[in-house]
């Protein structure tokens, strides 16, 4: 039976130790900084920033809620963003997705300073990361990474699988791999034989969004399973992209949803935080 990898228990163990370094700074005059921007009134988004200014309180960060109206227009918000960028206090800008249809998001996203950029959605962090040189990484694959990390696994010359080629998940765990010297194969919706592809996985990460879609037989033998994938079944049940019992019996390890990677995300915004607010205390020394 598989071990399972328990995210909880891993952001539980980095939230203590943000939160440590967080009292250490704040005690020689830097206190980490977040700005969290919330455009409207989506459900969804509302817990998120609920859940992200919550985990700040936490851990000593000092977190700047906006809580904008759906009319905001798009002019007005680059201003926010322009204001925040150059706010002394804040060390993370984040803006909660999706914002109305009327605002451009890539626009948004690229007015943010790569330098306050704790999301890593940014062109520029986008170009550090691809070059091998990151700055700000992703907070959901890189929770993944710090999950494979916790699993003593050595991705070197290892076969790592990812299903789901997004901007925010897909594409950056790969790059994320490949920085590790992993061999990547990267799999989306057209990927023709996608079992044949899965079954190569010495280390296989999904993130699809499709409710247990990756069958359990599909597992290589002993292979190392990240499932990212949030599905809801029914009313209150939420499932990952694989199967997860039959993926047990076959695994080495793997992680539960929920419990597993979830946990992880806003633990990396915070992990991302500390960063850019020691690179200010480092740069004002
Ligand atoms: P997207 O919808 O942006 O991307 C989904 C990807 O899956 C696409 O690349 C798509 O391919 C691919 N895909 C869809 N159907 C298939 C298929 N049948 N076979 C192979 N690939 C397929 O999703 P996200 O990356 O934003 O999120 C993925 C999942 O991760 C979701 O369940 C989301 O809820 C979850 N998630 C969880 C987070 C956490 O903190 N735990 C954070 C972020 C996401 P194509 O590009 O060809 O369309």
């Amino acid at each position: 039976m598989a071990r399972i990898i328990d995210g909880k228990a891993i952001a539980a163990e980095i939230r203590k130790e943000i939160a440590k370094e967080t009292e250490a700074l704040t005690a020689q005059g830097t206190t980490p900084g977040l700005a969290v921007v919330l455009v409207g009134e989506d459900p969804a988004s509302r817990v998120y920033v609920s859940m992200k200014e919550k985990a700040c309180a936490e851990t000593g960060i000092f977190s700047d809620e906006y809580k904008l109206s759906a009319e905001t227009s798009e002019s007005e918000l680059l201003k926010l963003i322009d204001k925040l960028n150059s706010d002394k206090r804040i060390d993370g800008i984040l803006v909660q997705l999706p914002l109305p249809d009327h605002i451009d998001e890539s626009k948004v996203l690229e007015a943010i300073s790569p330098a306050k950029d704790v999301d890593g959605f940014h062109p520029y962090n986008v170009g550090r990361l691809a070059t091998g040189n990151p700055l700000f990484q992703p907070c959901t694959p890189y929770g993944v990474m710090k999950m494979l990390e916790n699993t003593g696994i050595d991705l070197t010359g290892k076969e790592v699988v990812v299903v789901g080629r997004s901007n925010i998940v897909g594409k950056p765990v790969a790059l994320m791999c490949l920085a590790q010297h992993a061999t990547v194969t990267l799999c989306h919706s057209r990927t023709a034989d996608l079992a044949e592809k899965v079954r190569q996985a010495d280390v296989l990460i999904a993130a699809v969004g499709r409710a247990e879609m990756i069958k359990g037989d599909w597992i290589k033998q002993g292979a190392v399973v990240i499932d990212v994938g949030v599905n809801r079944v029914g009313e209150k049940k939420l499932v990952g992209d694989v199967e997860f019992a039959a993926a047990c019996e076959r695994a080495s390890a793997i992680t539960p949803v929920p419990g597993g990677v979830g946990p992880m995300t806003i633990t990396m915004l915070l992990y991302n935080t500390l960063e850019s607010a020691k690179r200010r205390a480092g740069s004002s020394r």
